[in-house]
């Protein structure tokens, strides 16, 4: 179901250093997804998402609320999308929303990072262009596996990672800065080398600059209970591995997690591909171009 709301902010500010992505402002356009990746952890009660399983609330007074705070912001620091619910969601591509706001954000001149699991985002190619013409423009795809199957079980809702992968290629030739975030690695499903291995050549080949990598998963209160009825249905028999590895845990790692991060470091140090990304903080309002993110092995 799809409801409308009005929203209060739209830009708000990131507490400290993001030590992932260099984010200073955080925007969510939407609250819920459609995507219901089963290890999302938005769907926390802490986040007050009623109805994450079953609804998506729209602000539909986003764009002329991003516009009014885009005029008056002192730091033209980096904007982030995707964090708490994909900006490329099958809805957005009649509600355009995300399109409006990356237009404005355009206009304005900042710089915008995007993270996604759909390649619905192409349809936004040259917006993308345009701010990376200007400032920089990064757009992250999430692979967790390059297991098109296997991400159709994990990820119901979302493009399976073969698309996403051929539309970071896409976007990679335009120009655009393009990575993988390469998290959750599930512990007893996805922490095998061979995955890592996979999503590394795959992302690499397909022009990923840097890889962001967290092996392990979170799980919390009534995300851990729709998490483990889940693997029950989909995974029978591995639920009791999980209760071993997490307890009353927020995090667990995956199997042989210091193994896998060896795997990992050798082969984006073979392909060049960086394994962190930051951008430098701006202290007050700043020429955009400035701000271009550096890569770190
Ligand atoms: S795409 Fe991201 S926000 Fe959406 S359900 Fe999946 S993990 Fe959650």
């Amino acid at each position: 179901m799809i409801k409308e709301i009005q929203a209060k902010t739209m830009l708000a500010r990131v507490k400290g250093e993001d030590d992932w992505f260099g984010l200073y402002y955080n925007m969510n356009l939407y609250r819920g997804c459609q995507h219901q990746c089963i290890y999302c952890d938005s769907r926390s009660e802490c986040y007050q998402i009623e109805h994450f399983n079953t609804e998506v609330l729209v602000k539909v007074n986003a764009v002329e609320l991003l516009r009014k705070e885009l005029a008056s912001k002192r730091v033209v620091g980096t904007i982030g999308t995707g964090s708490m619910n994909d900006p490329y969601m099958p809805l957005e591509k009649d509600i355009r929303l995300t399109r409006r706001a990356l237009e404005s954000i355009a206009e304005f001149g900042f710089p915008v990072h995007t993270i996604t699991k759909s390649d619905l985002v192409l349809r936004d190619i040259d917006l993308f262009a345009a701010i990376q013409e200007k400032t920089y423009a990064a757009v992250t795809f999430t692979v967790t596996s390059v297991d098109d199957d296997l991400s159709r079980r994990l990820e119901p809702g979302a493009p399976v990672s073969s698309r996403r992968l051929e539309a970071l290629r896409t976007l990679s030739l335009r120009g655009v800065l393009t990575g993988v975030t390469l998290m959750p690695v599930l512990p007893f499903i996805e922490d095998t080398e061979d995955n890592i291995r996979q999503i590394v050549t795959r992302a690499a080949e397909n022009g990923a600059k840097y890889i962001l990598p967290a092996f392990g998963m979170t799980l919390r209160d009534r995300q851990r209970a729709y998490y483990y009825a889940k693997l029950d249905k989909l995974f029978p028999g591995i639920r009791p591995r999980y209760e071993r590895a997490f307890g009353e845990r927020y995090s667990a790692s995956a199997r042989n997690a210091r193994r896998l991060g060896e795997v990992f470091a050798e082969l984006c140090s073979r392909y060049g591909v960086s394994r962190r990304m930051t951008v430098f903080t701006p202290r007050q309002r700043t020429r955009a171009e400035s701000l271009q993110p550096r890569l770190f092995d």
